[in-house]
């Protein structure tokens, strides 16, 4: 079976995490696709593939005879997606030789554009899914898991010899939750991989360093007039706080390895506002000088305004995993390599977010992430190719073979 033929299979299946979920998984409905592919792990050969009771689907699948000793390799991609764009069925729609220019997306009236999305005329020529333009596709990350099952058929199937492999299908991972629950003794890998990045031969270990900054201004509310020299407008605080940011390091003013301070939230009155902000930098010495900066400006605003006026809480969220592949760099080198095996130019770029990856780096997995052939996650202009997807699983071949 092709990887496509698979992903068409598991993106029926709506898996969408819930946020406000308080249980593991977020979600009931993980289990039905979790159930679903630890019965296909087993009629491919892996015997000891289940799901544990957080809905981590593990398999192992043992190393052919002479490989014992080679290096644990895992891989590993995400069930859930996002909760945006599910309330309908999930309908994949399948065009053929597709011409590389716009592409009304069913009879939704979202059309996938090439100004949105330039790298469509390269795909010109190639077989295109898409959604109906109603839902996600769902590419995010079923692709992974279809073209790690397809993976280890073709393993079984073409008699390629290979160490121990691992394999984990994960809840969750949209809310950022997932990995907390990741039970890495049991997963049993010396290293892995998660295919959960764009399109085919991205290779990425450099993610953000992440935290959230909090602001809570309290005011001192007077009648507006009466109150020369005694008001203190909490609205007007949390103004002149935003204001002492520099403006160009927004998420939409900054790129690459360019960091930013992001205002997810405001609100406010006279005499109370909170301002909410995440706070990004690849670079970890930057990373802590941007903290700094906000904790002057707490400083500062409190000498000018009164002390306690300002209250700053700054909660960390995860590290550049970078810190911990930059040991393991064979992890890169090889991953870069299989992608010239497999006949296609690796690109190494940052990741300007967080994987699940990052936080299994630190807690003793190495685990960069590849790309899976799919572009424009989480909304309705979701879409992968049948080729990007065959690349894709090639290039997991490759890095097996590399490893054995
Ligand atoms: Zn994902």
């Amino acid at each position: 079976m092709k990887s496509y033929e698979r992903l068409l299979k598991y993106v029926v299946v709506k898996t969408p995490s819930d946020e406000k979920g308080e249980t593991v998984p977020s979600s009931k409905c993980q289990f039905t696709l979790a159930d679903m592919l630890a019965e296909e792990l087993k009629s491919l050969g892996v015997e000891n593939a289940h799901v544990d009771d957080k809905c981590f689907v593990y398999g192992i699948i043992p190393a052919t005879p002479g490989h014992e000793n080679a290096t644990k390799l895992g891989f590993i991609a995400h069930m859930d997606t996002v909760s945006d764009f599910v309330d309908q069925e999930i309908r994949p729609v399948i065009t053929e030789n597709y011409n590389g220019e716009d592409l009304p997306l069913g009879d939704s009236g979202r059309v996938l554009t090439v100004k949105d999305f330039p790298h469509l005329p390269a795909l010109k020529g190639r077989t295109l899914i898409t959604s109906d333009g109603n839902t996600i596709l769902g590419v995010d990350d079923k692709a992974g898991i279809a073209e790690i099952m397809t993976m280890i058929e073709r393993l079984r199937d073409e008699k390629i010899p290979h160490g121990q492999i691992s394999v984990a299908f994960t809840p969750d991972e949209e809310i950022g939750t997932g990995s907390h629950s990741f039970d890495v003794e049991h997963f049993g890998a010396d290293f892995a991989y998660t295919l959960d990045g764009d399109g085919e031969a991205e290779i990425q270990f450099e993610n953000f360093n992440a935290c959230k900054a909090d602001f809570e201004i309290t005011g001192f509310s007077v009648h507006p007039g009466s109150s020369k020299d005694t008001m203190i407008n909490a609205s007007l605080v949390a103004m002149e706080i935003n204001s002492m940011l520099p403006g160009c390091e927004t998420p939409r003013g900054t790129e690459n390895y360019e960091g930013f301070y992001h205002l997810t939230n405001m609100t406010g009155d006279v005499s109370h506002a909170e301002l909410h902000y995440i706070v990004r930098d690849h670079d970890a010495n930057f990373f802590e000088a941007r903290k700094r900066t906000l904790q002057l400006i707490e400083k500062d605003m409190n000498e000018k305004w009164g002390e306690g006026t300002v209250k700053l809480t700054i909660s960390e969220q995860y590290r550049n995993m970078a810190e911990i592949v930059n040991t393991c760099m064979h992890l890169i080198d090889n991953a870069k390599k299989a992608c010239e095996n497999a006949g296609v130019a690796p690109l190494v770029l940052p990741i300007r977010g967080g994987t699940d990856g990052c936080q299994l780096s630190f807690r003793g997995l190495p685990c960069p992430n590849l790309g899976t052939g799919g572009h424009g996650y989480h909304g309705p202009y979701e879409h992968t190719t049948v080729e990007g997807m065959d690349i894709a699983t090639n290039i997991l071949i490759e890095l097996v073979k590399l490893y054995a």
